[in-house]
């Protein structure tokens, strides 16, 4: 489910600081899912069939509450990995809770659960109470709405024989799951926007592709809980297992993406790049377009650690890490070879002088960026300021200089040298070379 994350927009302020068309939101949210869970359960408890309900939310609740306690040691090695909020796959119990039981006692099973993560995750992370408890209003109201599609009489129906409902029964499930995240995600979104002032992107909300589907695979498994509570509720709790796989999943994910990036800069690492680069100039090739190739140096950057000292030194790198990336277009994969010396790929450019024109540009903008470059550092004597850097620029273009990346690489390599022996600060074309 979607919770903001510690570092999301609403941030840790104080419940009185919000924006007051937040206050009324959150009150009318909080009131409404409160409104359906007391009074759901004013009227369900005059049902016959309550007493077997009650107990099925009960098992949910508990098997919630386990699913945190197992998944608090992936999520430990998740957080020293990356800088990441609490990935909750709780919608696995609070979606089929929705789905099995009477809106009021999903609600319950919701309220259950979230106060467990509370307790467990969210307060010993020092997030502020009024957005987890906003939160679980929305997934109360969220579950509320998939009720509304698919009530416990439909989903018996589905997992009977009649060949028509399982085809508009498998119709409503879907809906009731799109309902399920749109309500809790729109809610989301609504209090990002109120409270940062600004319209908040869907991507923001949705979280990347990565994300989508994972909670669409919570779903799928919420789904079959579902299905499978109704015929042979014991075997329920062999859901656990998948689901701790799958979670493992996201971590997997972000060892994967810390394995790429260098830790320094937030660069691509050296063999990142390389495989990023590889796939671009095939890709280059098959739409018969040129790539371009930029081998970076920082021009006498021993004299910066020498000067200043090598924390300063590494303040720099990554203010010319972010100078570089800035210049270019986010598709464009851009490294760091080693030590002070950075790589670009510039895919989709023209073949011949055009070709040339661009990626020479691309570089002198680089270089003239970092020209300007002020960087603010701490050094044992107090806070130092270091201008006056440069940085020398080789450029390979495919087609004239080479077909391979290894050859464009080692014509960039070239070049560099040539710009360096040049007097540095400068940008040399491969082709110039032979000329
Ligand atoms: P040139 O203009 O010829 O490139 O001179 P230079 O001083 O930049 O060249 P050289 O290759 O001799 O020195 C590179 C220096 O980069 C040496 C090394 O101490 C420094 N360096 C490499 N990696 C790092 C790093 O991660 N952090 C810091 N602070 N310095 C680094
Ligand atoms: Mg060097
Ligand atoms: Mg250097």
């Amino acid at each position: 489910m979607t919770e903001p994350t510690a570092d999301a927009p609403t941030g840790r302020g104080a419940f009185r600081e919000l924006p007051s068309p937040m206050i009324a939101v959150f009150v009318v949210v909080v009131a409404s899912a409160l409104a359906l869970v007391v009074g759901g359960l004013v009227t369900t408890t005059a049902e016959p069939s309550v007493g077997i309900a009650a107990l099925g939310a009960l098992g949910l609740i508990a098997l919630g509450v386990l699913h945190t306690e197992l998944a608090t040691g992936i999520e430990r090695v998740r957080r020293r990995v990356a800088h990441a909020s609490y990935f909750d796959l709780s919608s696995v119990w609070t979606f089929s809770g929705a789905l099995v039981l009477p809106p009021a006692l999903a609600g319950v099973v919701v309220i259950g659960i979230y106060s467990h993560l509370w307790w467990r995750v969210w307060r010993p992370a020092g997030a502020a109470l009024y957005r987890h408890v906003y939160t679980t209003a929305t997934v109360v109201l969220a579950a509320g709405a998939a009720g509304v599609i698919v009530t416990p009489e439909l989903l018996t129906g589905i997992a009977g024989v009649e060949p028509l409902l399982h085809v508009t029964g498998f119709g409503a499930l879907l809906l009731a799951m799109a309902a399920y995240m749109l309500v809790n995600q729109m809610l989301v979104a609504l209090a990002l926007s109120l409270t940062s002032g600004r319209i908040v992107a869907w991507r923001a909300v949705l979280g990347d592709g990565d994300d989508l589907v994972l909670e669409g695979a919570t779903l799928c498994l919420a789904m079959l809980t579902a299905l499978t509570a109704l015929h042979q509720v014991a075997l329920v709790p062999l859901v656990l297992p998948p689901l701790l796989v799958l979670h493992r999943a996201v971590l997997i994910r972000q060892l994967e993406e810390r394995a790429n990036t260098d830790a320094k800069t937030g660069l691509l690492t050296a063999t990142a790049w390389r495989g990023r680069a590889l796939r671009a100039v095939a890709r280059s090739r098959r739409r018969d377009e040129a790539v371009a190739v930029l081998i970076l140096d920082l021009d006498h950057f021993k004299s910066v650690n020498d000067g200043y000292g090598h924390l300063a030194g590494d303040e720099v790198l990554t203010a010319v890490a972010e100078a570089v990336s800035a210049q270019v277009r986010d598709v464009d994969p851009v490294g760091r070879f080693g030590g002070e010396e950075f790589v670009v790929l510039l895919p989709g450019l023209p073949y011949g002088d055009p070709g040339y024109e661009l990626a020479h540009a691309a570089g002198e903008r680089i270089r003239s960026t970092v020209r300007e470059l002020v960087v603010d550092a701490e050094a044992p004597g107090g806070p130092l300021t270091i201008t006056d850097l440069s940085v020398s620029v080789g450029v390979a273009l495919a087609g004239s200089d080479g077909d391979t990346l290894d050859e464009l690489l080692q014509i960039a390599d070239h070049a560099l040298y040539a710009a360096k022996r040049g007097g540095r600060n400068q940008v040399r074309l491969g082709r110039a070379l032979s000329g």
